[in-house]
């Protein structure tokens, strides 16, 4: 199964989906840069969740707080204080490990030599504000997005005026100082999370938790993640975060093991507690049917965007033998696909093909995300396409010339269907939207 990772980091770099970061440096370990189809697909999946948390429901508002905040988030939310995993060193090769990775915490598992005890090590990056490099300018790099949505809070009741439950949705850049990134995309030190915070009443936290587990599980099966490789993992109460009172991930079964793709937590009412005492403000919500002032509960799924990208390449990719050669196709969905249409002329020396393959893929350009693509023979051009997981190939042939129709092919079942160049847009949009 490991080897099943080799051949999507070997495929995500063939193609032009993602790339060693600074490679030609020698790259820096564990950062990677999403290339031509990476960012289509890495942005398919931030729109598609954006569209089903936030356009098509009128609970949730959108927002995008800074990276930079005040150190006093990061005091009230506890990260200073708890954002910690224990680390062990090695006395003889000096590597460093998570301590809690390892099965004999006094043994080095690379070459046997003797662990250090193990020590906190906080995750959280540290910079400097403005031209002193002094304690009193030190700024921490968000290591979640949530905290930007708290403390907002305010401005959303004072501008939005929503009454409960409703939510705030995220998408943005979070930096943690993981001491054992890996995986590729899984695990790194700069990466993307979608979150969203739900306000609720109190009384109705169990349900909305309930309710959201659901929610987030069955967006990935919506967009094509097989059922038998996804799992929802309740916490057990050990494990639970200083916040939570209950939490659950959503597992996918990845190359390497069942592992976290997205975690919802009922973070009570604890946060917006903790921001209203160390900032001094009132951030209570006032019902305006009981005349009460309380605290909201807080449910969080907060999910991995680059994870998500992973587990998504990982479910599409498939291996097929046709006539003796390995066919590998990316199964995408439509939604996810980086281009949705490509058109090939069948035969590039016909100069004719070429004008009106061209012309075609112009026409489809203002609708879908089309390619042109004549610089090979068109195995290869189709092979091609399989590989970024294209759903339609439309080719012009000579008979096209005549009859002024082209040819449809799928990209999952490999069937042609012959249609008028007239109804073709008609005919992609129909199995687009
Ligand atoms: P893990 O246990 O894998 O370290 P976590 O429980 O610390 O993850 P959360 O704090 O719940 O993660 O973050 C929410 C989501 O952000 C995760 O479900 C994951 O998809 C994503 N995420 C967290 N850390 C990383 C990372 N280092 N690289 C990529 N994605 C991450």
């Amino acid at each position: 199964m490991a080897d099943l990772m080799e051949k999507i980091i070997s495929l995500c770099k063939r193609r032009g989906f993602i790339f060693q970061s600074s490679e030609i440096y020698g790259g820096l370990a564990n950062t990677w840069d999403y290339g031509p189809y990476g960012v289509e697909l890495k942005n398919n999946v931030k729109r598609t969740w954006w569209k089903a948390v936030v356009y098509q429901r009128d609970d949730i508002f959108g927002m995008d707080a800074s990276i930079l905040m005040h150190p006093k988030v990061w005091q009230a939310s506890g990260h200073i204080k708890n954002f910690f995993d224990l680390k062990s060193d090695c006395k003889d090769c000096k590597k460093r490990f998570k301590t809690t990775d390892l099965k004999d915490k006094d043994k080095c598992p690379e070459c046997g030599g003797q662990l250090t005890e193990a020590r906190p090590f906080n995750l959280m990056f540290k910079t400097y504000q403005g031209p002193l490099e002094e304690e009193a300018s030190l700024i921490y790099l968000r290591p979640e997005t949530a905290q930007g949505m708290f403390v907002n809070f305010i401005n959303i009741l004072d501008t939005k005026h929503p009454k409960l439950p409703f939510g705030l949705a995220q998408i943005g850049k979070a930096f943690r100082n993981e001491i054992t990134p890996g995986n590729f995309i899984f695990r790194t030190r700069e990466f993307e999370q979608m979150e969203i915070e739900y306000f609720v009443s109190p009384d109705e936290a169990s349900h909305y938790y309930e309710y959201w587990v659901e929610e987030r599980f069955n967006w990935y099966v919506n967009l094509g993640i097989r059922k038998e490789n996804l799992r929802k993992r309740p916490h057990h109460k050990d494990e639970l975060a200083h916040y939570a009172v209950a939490c659950t991930d959503i597992e996918y079964n990845f190359p390497f093991g069942w592992s976290e793709l997205e975690g919802i937590a009922n973070r009570t009412d604890f946060d917006l507690k903790q921001h209203a005492q160390l900032s001094g403000k009132d951030m209570r919500y006032f019902d305006e049917t009981t005349k009460e002032r309380f605290y909201p509960y807080i449910i969080e799924p907060s999910g991995g965007v680059d994870r998500s990208v992973l587990a998504f390449l990982v479910d599409a990719y498939s291996e097929q033998k046709v006539k003796d050669e390995l066919r590998i196709v990316l199964r995408l969905h439509k939604d996810l696909a980086p281009v949705k249409v490509a058109v090939l002329p069948l035969l590039k020396n016909r100069s004719q093909i070429v004008e009106m393959a061209k012309r075609v893929a112009e026409d489809l350009k203002d609708s879908f995300i089309t390619v042109y693509d004549d610089t090979a023979a068109i195995g290869k051009l189709y092979r091609r396409q399989d590989e970024i997981g294209t759903p339609f190939c439309v080719t012009v042939d000579v008979q096209s010339l005549e009859d002024k129709q082209v040819t449809v092919r799928f990209r999952d079942t490999m069937l042609q269907e012959r249609i008028g160049m007239d109804r073709l847009k008609t005919y992609l949009e129909e199995r687009l939207a």
